[in-house]
């Protein structure tokens, strides 16, 4: 064997004994491994902050990520069954449990820094409360928010408010519609539907701010700040709002909860979730802004749909598709 060894082969064993000689196995493993080793649970970074920013006429817009969550479908869905929605995840290129976004969105049009929806806070553990760091990525301050619009009182969207029971946002102003203040607040409506621990929770959100007179109700459809319209759109709870901005011939819609799951909401409108308050009244609201929105041509911000959740909504058929907005990486 030794005699047939070809000339480079023998060249190229000497070099490697020559470099094993120099460098002995303890400082290889020592200096050379780690650099081609893949990234460690050490090394690898934690996920950039979810921050996107764009433009509605000359107000700027920033969509925050609070975190996603996987939500286990099958209990939660209502008129469809579980095959039936791993059929559509199927379709969608998804399965079940489906991870799912909470966002929540800046309108800053200069004198005004205003944050619609908080996010879960503290009280989903380590699966959401993410937005201080994605508004802190945006580069805003929490004493920089103005007023805070809040869609409706469930925990993923006012559970923000607050970090360890005091206000995270001291110079703000919490706009909320009063239907939804009065269903949330009050014990007397625990035996209509309304449950502990979202009293519990509305309590510790909210009630800092009520007893500081920071809490602002509307009721009907009211300008909250210039440009800023509430819409009421009650179902998934007594008093769920949109919030219209317009500007310069431009418009978008945030739409907080009218809908949790576009795989199967977009092609099935007439499916309800667990936390639909009023089954019915939630699926007609649906069906009526899903109609609405395009025929309209609306831009729509929603709440649970994958990060930053901004897009259109085509009609086809009977059944609807989301068209999300073009990508924009320039100021
Ligand atoms: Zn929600």
């Amino acid at each position: 064997m030794k005699s047939t060894m070809r000339p480079h082969i023998k060249t190229l064993t000497a070099a490697i004994l020559s470099f094993a000689a120099t460098y002995p196995l303890q400082s290889m493993a020592a200096e050379t491994l780690p650099a081609i080793a893949a990234p460690s649970a050490q090394t690898l970074k934690p996920q950039v902050p979810g921050v996107y920013r764009f433009n509605v006429g000359n107000v700027r817009i920033t969509a925050l990520s609070d975190g996603t969550l996987p939500l286990d479908l099958h209990p939660l869905l209502r008129g469809i069954s579980p095959r039936q929605i791993d059929a559509l995840l199927h379709n969608g290129f998804a399965s079940n449990p489906l991870e799912t976004s909470i966002n929540a969105y800046v309108i800053d049009d200069g004198p005004r820094v205003v944050l619609i929806d908080s996010g879960a806070g503290e009280l989903f553990g380590s699966v959401a409360g993410k937005l201080p760091d994605s508004l802190a990525a945006a580069g805003y301050r929490p004493e920089q928010v103005s007023d805070i619009l809040i869609t409706h009182i469930h925990t993923d969207h006012s559970g923000g408010l607050t970090r360890g029971g005091k206000m995270l946002f001291p110079n703000a102003m919490v706009h909320v519609n009063q239907a939804d203040v009065d269903f949330f607040l009050d014990r007397a409506n625990l035996s209509k539907g309304l449950k502990p621990a979202h009293l519990e929770e509305a309590l510790k959100t909210i009630g800092p701010y009520n007893r500081a007179s920071k809490v602002k109700v509307f009721s009907g459809k009211t300008t909250i700040v210039p440009g800023i319209t509430a819409i009421p759109t009650p179902g998934h709870t007594p008093g769920h709002s949109f919030f219209l901005l317009e500007n310069e011939g431009q418009s978008i819609e945030f739409w907080g909860d009218i809908m949790h799951v576009g795989l199967i909401q977009f092609p099935q409108p007439q499916v309800t979730i667990t936390f639909d308050i009023n089954q019915d009244a939630a699926r007609a609201q649906r069906l009526r802004q899903f109609a609405a929105a395009a025929e309209e041509r609306k831009l729509v911000a929603v709440a649970h749909l994958p990060f930053p959740g901004v897009g259109h909504i085509r009609r086809k058929g009977e059944h609807y598709e989301w068209v999300a907005s073009q990508y924009r990486n320039r100021d």
